[in-house]
């Protein structure tokens, strides 16, 4: 029996897949639907969490991690079909042809004249999360030659429409069948909590018996020797493993030089406040002074403070006795939000 993971999946899972966010326009309305407020339906591009106001931005992010494959996702994608075609073309020009590209629709808009585009544009994989009236586009899909299957949430109480789903997907032949292990988040957990969902024992979001529904299904398609490949995809694969292998890569690519690479992928250096001086001035004495490399001293973002590599901080604290040094970590992400800081 083919068990193949789909190979947007292995890319995935390595750190290696951008997500480029088309629309945030979708006309479904999920109840599990994990959009934030500042995505759901607006017509919004993001390249992982940088706002897109230019193809470079897109290049840019993929370069930052060095992308192997991209995500196209949403809200639906479908709905802006033109930018789509365009992002898969700039993608496959830049990054080459072997640049993997997956697309998630709930397929709602799919038809032939759709499909067709796709393909001449490059589509490497299409992932329908559908309604059970849209299943018949995954057939159209791979009818019309696309590597197609379906990536759905598994829902505790819908392990019956999902076995349905696996027939289906069975007897039209369909590359694969994602299951995702559903999640709470700040946007759906209202909705979640109204249908009486609760998290798992020692969960920050995976939803009790989301994990129990999806190894049931595979058991017995197993049992019943269906031969469509079935990945449970867990909260702690996406997190653990897929989320922080993008985070190092795009560490490794954007650490400053007097930065740290930690290896849950955050990024990790001291930052001196001082009322001393300049900090560019500081910067220039404390170079000429101890003979510290000028790369391993920088100024923040914000102008006001220096930062410096760990090799040079008792250095510096003894050059400057009355700064305030702090250790911080921060996520290498174009905002660099600030994951922690600890007194030094
Ligand atoms: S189809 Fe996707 S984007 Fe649209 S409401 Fe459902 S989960 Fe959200």
């Amino acid at each position: 029996m083919e068990r193949g993971l789909p190979r947007g999946c292995e890319i995935c899972l390595k750190g290696g897949k951008l997500v480029l966010f088309v629309t945030g326009e979708c006309d479904r309305s999920c109840f599990y639907c994990p959009l934030s407020e500042k995505r759901r339906g607006l017509d919004v591009v993001y390249a992982d969490e940088v706002l897109v106001e230019d193809d470079l931005d897109i290049i840019l992010e993929g370069r930052a991690i060095d992308a192997e494959g991209t995500g196209i996702t949403g809200g639906d994608p479908i709905l802006k079909l033109s930018r789509t075609i365009k992002c898969i073309k700039l993608l496959k020009q830049f990054f080459g042809r072997d640049h993997h590209i997956h697309l998630y629709t709930n397929g709602r808009h799919v038809n032939k004249d759709v499909l067709r585009k796709l393909r001449v544009a490059g589509l490497d994989e299409l992932r329908f999360h559908p309604e059970r009236e849209d299943w018949r586009k995954i057939a159209l899909a791979k009818e019309m030659g696309l590597y197609a299957g379906a990536e759905v949430p598994a829902i505790p109480r819908n392990e019956k429409l999902i076995k349905e789903l696996v027939s289906y997907l069975a007897r039209v032949e369909a590359d694969f069948l994602n299951l995702n292990q559903l999640e709470f988040c700040p946007q759906n957990a209202y909705q979640l909590k109204q249908r009486g969902f609760v998290l798992e024992k020692d969960s920050m979001a995976a939803v009790l018996g989301s994990e129990e529904v999806a190894y049931s299904v595979i058991r017995w398609a197993d049992r019943e020797g269906i031969d469509v490949p079935i990945h449970y995809c867990s909260s702690v694969a996406k997190d653990a493993v897929q989320t922080k292998n993008r985070l190092i890569r795009r560490s490794r690519n954007v650490a400053r030089p007097y930065e740290e690479v930690l290896s849950d992928g955050l990024l990790g250096k001291f930052i001196i406040r001082t009322t001393s001086g300049d900090p560019r001035a500081l910067k220039s004495f404390i170079v000429k002074t101890s003979g510290t490399s000028p790369n391993m001293v920088g100024i923040s973002s914000s102008g006001d403070a220096l930062e410096v590599q760990r090799d040079v901080v008792a250095e510096v604290r003894r050059l400057l006795p009355n700064s305030n040094i702090v250790y911080v970590q921060e996520y290498p992400t174009a905002t660099r939000e600030r994951f922690a800081e600890y007194p030094y």
